[in-house]
C-alpha cells in the first residue's frame, strides 16, 4: 500500500516535506489519487464544475472564442488545458466552438496531464474532435505558440509546503512517524523563506505560511508562454486574492473531510490557491491581470441564464428544474459562485468578456 511505502521511505530517509507527501498521495503512478481513475462526479469524492453542467465548458468555449477573435485570430494556435480530469470541459468547449469559423482548423489541442488513467479518459472524451491532440506532463513542455489556456481546479491540486512561526523563528511542517510508527506531523528547521514572505505583515506566534514551488513554477510557465507567444489564460479555482497567513490544506473522501495523513492515495488533498501570487507572476511577465472575479458573476456575464433558458426551452418541468439546480450550484453565492474565482492573464490590449465588474 502507498501508506506503507511512505512509511518505509521515511524510515530510510527521514521525514518528507508536505509537498513530497502530497505529490505522492495524488500522483503516485500506481496508487496515487489521480491514478485510480477517480470519478469527479456525484459518486466520487467531489464534483467539479464541468461535471455539474455542460454549460460550464460551453461558456468557457465562448470565452476562448472571443479571446481568439480579439487576438486577431492567430493561426496556428493551441488550446491548452492543465489537469483536464475526465476531459468533460474540453468536450463541451469544442462542441460550443464548432460553429466559430476557422477556429478548430487553426487549433491544436494540448492536454497537460500526468495521470495515465486520466489521459485515456481524456482521449475518449475528445475522440470525435477534428483537432490534433497531444499530451504533455508539465507546463514547461508545452510547445511555443500562441495559446489559449484553461486550468480548472488544477492549481489547488499542486503540492504545497507549510511553515509555522513560534514567535522567534519559522519551522517547516514535515511528515514523519510517531512512536507507534504511524504517519504524523513534526517540525524541522526551514530554509530561507524570505522570497515567500515578501509583502506579508510581520508574523505572530502560531502563524502558518503555505508556499508552493510547484505553483510558482507552473504559474511562471503559463505566464512565460502567454507573455512570449500571446494570448490568454483562464485560471479557475477556489482560493483567496489577499496574501496572508493561515492553513487551507484539506483532504476530502466521499464528500466528507478527512485527516490529511490518514488515507494517502484514497482521499483528494487540496489547498486554496493564492490568486494574488498568480496575478503578480503574470504581471511580472508583462501580462494584463485584473483582480479575479467570482465564478458566479463571471458565468452570468457570459450568458449562463440565457444558455440555461435555451437548453430548457420545450423541455419537461423536471429537465428545467435540473437546469435551474445546475445554475444554482455553479453560480449561487453560497455554492461555487463566490468561493471559486476566475483569473484571466492576457496579452495587453486583448479584450475578453466576463470581467466588466472588475
Ligand atoms: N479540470 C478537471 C479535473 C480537476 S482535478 C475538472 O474540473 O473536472 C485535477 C487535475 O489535475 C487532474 O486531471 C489531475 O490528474 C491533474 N494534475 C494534478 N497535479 C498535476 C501535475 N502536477 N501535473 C499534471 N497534472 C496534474
Amino acid at each position: 500500500m502507498l501508506k506503507d511505502r511512505l512509511k518505509t521511505q521515511i524510515r530510510a530517509n527521514g521525514p518528507l516535506t508536505l509537498a513530497d507527501f502530497m505529490g505522492q498521495a495524488l500522483m503516485d503512478p500506481r496508487e496515487g489519487y489521480y491514478a485510480r481513475r477517480p470519478v469527479f462526479g456525484a459518486k466520487g469524492d467531489f464534483i467539479t464544475a464541468p461535471e455539474i453542467s455542460q454549460m460550464f465548458g460551453e461558456l468557457i468555449g465562448i470565452w476562448i472564442a472571443s479571446a481568439w477573435m480579439s487576438a486577431g485570430r492567430p493561426d496556428p494556435f493551441q488550446i491548452v488545458e492543465l489537469g483536464p480530469g475526465r476531459g468533460t470541459l474540453m468536450a463541451d468547449l469544442l462542441r460550443a466552438t464548432q460553429s466559430v469559423a476557422g477556429l478548430h482548423e487553426a487549433a491544436d489541442l494540448i492536454f497537460v496531464e500526468q495521470s495515465a488513467a486520466l489521459q485515456s479518459l481524456q482521449a475518449e472524451a475528445v475522440a470525435n474532435a477534428s483537432l490534433p491532440v497531444r499530451w504533455c506532463t508539465s507546463v514547461a513542455d508545452v510547445p511555443d505558440r500562441p495559446t489559449a489556456l484553461i486550468a480548472n481546479e488544477f492549481f489547488d491540486a499542486l503540492p504545497i509546503r507549510q511553515a509555522i512561526f513560534d514567535g522567534q523563528k519559522w519551522a517547516e511542517r514535515m511528515v514523519g512517524l510517531n512512536e507507534a510508527g504511524e504517519l504524523a506531523f513534526g517540525l524541522l528547521p526551514v530554509a530561507d523563506l524570505a522570497p515567500w514572505l515578501a509583502g506579508l505583515p510581520p508574523p505572530k506566534a502560531g502563524d502558518i505560511l503555505e508556499f508552493s514551488p510547484q505553483v510558482m513554477s507552473a504559474a511562471q510557465g503559463v505566464s512565460r508562454l502567454i507573455g512570449d507567444h500571446g494570448f490568454a489564460a483562464l485560471i479557475i479555482d477556489y482560493g483567496h486574492d489577499k496574501r496572508g497567513y493561515g492553513e487551507t490544506l484539506q483532504a476530502v473522501r466521499n464528500h466528507a473531510s478527512t485527516d490529511v495523513l490518514r488515507d494517502p492515495g484514497l482521499a483528494d488533498v487540496t489547498a486554496h490557491v493564492d490568486f494574488a501570487l498568480l496575478r503578480a507572476i503574470g504581471q511580472n511577465a508583462g501580462l494584463k491581470a485584473l483582480p479575479p472575479v467570482g465564478q458566479g458573476p463571471f458565468l452570468l456575464a457570459l450568458g449562463l441564464l440565457e444558455r440555461a433558458g435555451r437548453l430548457g426551452a420545450g423541455k419537461s418541468k423536471e429537465a428545467q428544474n435540473a437546469l435551474h439546480a445546475e445554475v444554482e450550484r455553479l453560480a449561487g453565492p453560497d455554492q461555487m459562485g463566490a468561493l471559486f474565482k476566475v483569473l484571466a492573464l492576457t496579452t495587453k490590449g486583448l479584450v475578453v468578456p466576463g470581467f466588466d465588474g472588475a
